[in-house]
Formats: C-alpha cells, structure tokens, sequence
C-alpha cells in the first residue's frame, strides 16, 4: 500500500472510532427530545381532571347561592305568617277575619313549598360535596403521578446530559485528528442520515441500506485511494477486515 493509501486508511479508522462516540452523541440528544413526551399525556389528563374539580366546586357554590336565597325567602315568608297571625286579634268582622285566615293557609302553602325546596337543596349539596371530594382524591393521585414521573424524567434527563458531555468532549478530542476535507465529508453524511457517516461492508452490502455492492465498487474500497461512499444512501463504507 502507498502511503497515500497508508494515510487514508488511518483517516478511515479515525472516523470510525468517531462514529462510534457520534452514535451515542445522536442517541442521546434524541433521548432528551423524546423524553418530556413521556410525561405529557399524564400532564394532559393531570389538567383535564383539574379543570373537572373545578367545574364541581362551581356548581358547588352555585347551589349554596340558590341555598342561601331560599334560606332568606324562607325566612321572608315566617315573616309574614307571623305578622298576619298577630294582625287576626285587630280585625273587626268575621268575613276580613276568614280572609285573613286563608290568605295564612296561602303563605303557609308557599313556605312548604319553599321548605321542600331546601330540602332537596342540602340532598344537592351533600351529593354535589360527595363528587367534589372523590375528584379532590382522584386529582391529588394524578399530581402524585404526574410529578413521581416528572421528577424520574429530569433525573433521566439530568444523567443522559451528562454522558452528552462526556461523549462531547471525547469528540472534542479525536475530532481535529482527522484530516479536514474527511471530516466534513463525514459530518455532512451524519447530519443527513441520522448520524450514521461511515458504515461497515456486510456480505457484499451497504451497512447502512443493505444495497448490494459490485465487485468493482469492493475492489475500489481495497485500493484506499479515495474515500468510496454507497451509491444508495451515500454514507462511506469501509472493510472492517481491512482496518
Ligand atoms: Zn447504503
């Protein structure tokens, strides 16, 4: 072999241990992406079930509201039983007397009917009250859910961060150890195809695609005088054999 030949076969090997480090580089950064998802559909039914306590506390209070104004029409209506009672001593004749009677028999039929209300109101309230705290439980086991799986998330994140760096900074290191023009052949390949740059030759076919590769394209690979990349998906193969 030439020296020439020597030399990018060196430059090969480089980028392979390269690869290496870059496929745990793009592994882990889409870990990071695709990690918070993993807690958003909690997240999204943890809202739902808060946004439905809130809708039972509201009816909640809108039937006291209704509670309170039948409390006090109530307490109107004993009111005025009690004064058309007191006034049955001052009338003079029996006809005003009887009237006076039955317009009683009225208010008293009115309260009932405002006391049956009530009535089926503390029924409304202890059942409205009854959901909204089965709601409040279910709601309190979603934020613990939610937040045990937010907080196992950041710390997945927090680790995976880590090895990133790690494997950063090992890149940092091997990187400028390959020639300039081979490595932005290489980084361009692994930006495209998903940080697969350089793939081993299996069986006569592509790593990365699995094409079939001519018996001139192998022999072109064996010379070692140019960086050969597959036809199909463009990425540069190599002969692990060879290295
Ligand atoms: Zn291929």
């Amino acid at each position: 072999m030439t020296v020439a030949g020597q030399n990018l076969k060196d430059q090969i090997r480089k980028l392979v241990e390269l690869q290496v480090i870059d496929e745990e580089i793009f592994r882990f950064k889409r870990e990071l992406r695709e990690k918070p998802a993993e807690f958003e559909a909690l997240k999204v039914e943890f809202e739902s079930k808060k946004v439905k306590l809130k809708g039972l506390e509201d009816k909640l209070k809108s039937i006291q509201v209704v509670m309170k104004e039948l409390e006090l029409d109530l307490k109107v209506k004993e009111e005025g039983i009690a004064r058309a009672d007191a006034s049955l001593s001052l009338l003079k004749t029996n006809k005003e007397y009887q009237a006076r009677l039955l317009e009683i028999e009225n208010l008293k039929a009115d309260k009932s009917i405002v006391e049956e209300k009530i009535l089926l109101g503390y029924d409304e309230v202890d059942a409205a009250r009854k959901s909204l705290e089965t709601e409040k439980a279910t709601v309190l086991q979603y934020e613990k859910e939610f937040n045990a799986k937010k907080k196992q998330v950041d710390d997945d994140v927090a680790v995976i961060g880590d090895r990133l760096k790690v494997k950063e900074s090992q890149r940092t290191h091997i990187a400028p150890q390959v020639r300039p023009d081979c490595l932005s052949r290489y980084e361009r390949v692994l930006k495209n195809k998903d940080g697969l740059g350089i793939v081993k030759v299996v069986d006569h076919t592509c790593g990365g695609c699995f094409m079939h590769l001519t018996e001139q394209v192998l022999n072109e690979l064996k010379k070692y005088e140019q960086i050969i990349s597959c036809d199909m998906c463009a990425r540069i193969l190599y002969l692990a054999d060879d290295l």
